[in-house]
């Protein structure tokens, strides 16, 4: 049944497969393989192209936890929805004032009830760089009290004390109308709901997650003077709707006197949304900034000369190296560990709070593309080439992903003529391409190749060629092409 939660999670897409399998009226557990496989194909896909979607965080969801008839946790005298409220406010005024170039969105101004599907769907139709849920925390003892930071993943904790979190922010479906088709049967009290978020996560969206999470922890230790009870991960069912990075903020225990308190304090509240506030604007000038680097790098680049045969122009000195990174930890793993065995030279670094995994020393980024390219086909379809020196992440990063066969995807055999090849990947808009047709690219020994027309003849493709070398492309040629790769 769990499985079939997916439904809510991919919803629109899943029912188009669904629709086709059915069809064809396959068993049970081949129906459930192939939505797995589809599913996990479709999110890869998205982890994949996310990162190099938006070049700078313009539209944030602020989430107040709870409202109407849902008044979240309850301490002595609080109400869980009227402090997130206040809380969600606050954060969204101070972002407004000090970030004018970014878009606040709230799923609720006022004491309203909005299910938890909807929160996670206001933030995809507004295409959100970042979703924020603000809630309160409470304890059958008093003691407990801190804020934590939660993103979407399964319980790490030996007690299944964050899956418990989970499942009381989780609860609050029950009080929805339409709770059983929303979300597939998903029962917030039964731990076996939970092992869906076992499961591998878009990478994307979760890395970025953890950073940001690691961000308002580090500004509520320190800014805010919480006692900092850490980043966590469990199953929290409005996470698992939304596409971009978002997280989940726990202030404090309502359950604890003293924290109770300051939350209700109209000081407490604004030192707690001025350190959500910090993070993001934190969060925005690093991603922005790593995004300006990666485009200087790549315009920087000297041009290589057009020739077919692989030439370097990327060599890097004075200790500077290119490694793929495929995988990050809130937790250091051994670089011995098995789960790395089938990956070649494994070295690890810290940074921005999580423990990131690189494959490979290399000179040249193509070299670095090429491992790259064999790490996606094993599964780590997010792995991507950083640059650097030492054991640090050197003047940002060289985002660098396999593009897709683009064009004609004809199984006939045709022509086309290649004149461009680059181990940088060039948007196909590029100026320097100017006045070439049908252009397209493809990706071979750590070079992208661009080719020009679709030509069902090769006297056809013969005489474009010598238009394409008229206009500068000196070493223009004709490959065939068939079957979505470049045949002999
Ligand atoms: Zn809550």
């Amino acid at each position: 049944m769990g499985l079939i939660y997916f439904c809510f999670w991919q919803r629109s897409l899943l029912c188009k497969y669904k629709f086709y399998i059915d069809t064809i009226n396959l068993k049970r557990q081949h129906y459930i393989v192939i939505i797995l496989i589809l599913v996990f194909f479709h999110l890869n896909l998205f982890g994949q192209t996310a990162g190099n979607k938006g070049k700078k965080i313009s539209t944030v969801v602020i989430d107040a936890g709870h409202g109407g008839k849902d008044p979240g946790a309850s301490g002595s005298h609080s109400r869980e929805k009227d402090i997130t409220l206040a809380v969600a406010l606050k954060v969204g005024r101070y972002i407004k004032a000090n970030l004018p170039d970014v878009k606040v969105i709230y799923t609720r101004t006022r004491d309203r009830f909005v299910p938890l599907i909807k929160r996670g769907e206001i933030a995809n139709k507004n295409k959100a760089d970042l979703f924020i849920s603000i809630h309160c925390n409470a304890n059958n003892s008093h003691k407990p009290y801190g804020a934590e930071t939660y993103v979407l993943g399964s319980d790490d904790s030996r007690s299944n004390r964050n899956m418990k979190v989970a499942m009381l922010e989780n609860a609050a479906i029950l009080l929805e109308d339409n709770a059983k088709s929303n979300y597939d049967g998903f029962d917030p009290n039964s731990p076996e709901s939970y092992i869906i978020f076992s499961l591998k996560q878009n990478d994307y969206k979760q890395e970025e997650s953890l950073v940001l999470a690691q961000k308002i922890q580090s500004q509520f230790k320190n800014r805010a003077g919480r006692k900092d009870r850490g980043v966590h991960q469990a199953g929290f069912l409005v996470l698992a709707g939304t596409y971009m990075p978002s997280v989940l903020v726990e202030l404090g225990y309502l359950s604890n006197y003293t924290e109770e308190k300051y939350l209700l304090s109209e000081k407490g509240q604004s030192y707690l949304a001025s350190a959500i506030y910090r993070a993001v604007k934190s969060y925005k000038q690093n991603y922005e900034l790593e995004n300006k680097t990666a485009n200087n790098i790549s315009s920087k680049t000297k041009q290589p000369k057009l020739n077919t045969t692989v030439k370097e122009n990327t060599k890097v000195s004075g200790g500077v190296e290119y490694r793929v990174q495929f995988t990050t930890s809130t937790k250091k793993i051994p670089v011995t560990d098995k789960r790395f065995r089938a990956i070649p030279d494994v070295s690890v670094y810290y940074h921005n709070g999580l423990y990131k995994y690189t494959s490979g020393h290399f000179n040249t980024i193509s070299e670095a593309a090429e491992r790259q390219h064999k790490l996606k086909n094993r599964g780590y379809r997010s792995a991507w080439v950083v640059k650097m020196k030492g054991d640090k992440r050197y003047t940002g990063s060289v985002k660098n992903s396999v593009p897709k066969v683009t064009g004609q995807k004809a199984t006939a055999l045709e022509y086309r003529v290649q004149f461009y090849t680059s181990p940088q990947k060039r948007p196909l808009t590029s100026t320097r391409f100017k006045g070439v047709e049908a252009i397209a690219v493809y990706y071979q020994n750590g070079l992208y190749k661009y080719t020009a027309g679709h030509f069902s003849t090769i006297s056809k493709a013969t005489a474009y060629q010598k238009e394409l070398r008229q206009k500068g492309f000196s070493d223009a040629f004709v490959i065939k092409w068939k079957e979505g790769k470049r045949v002999e």
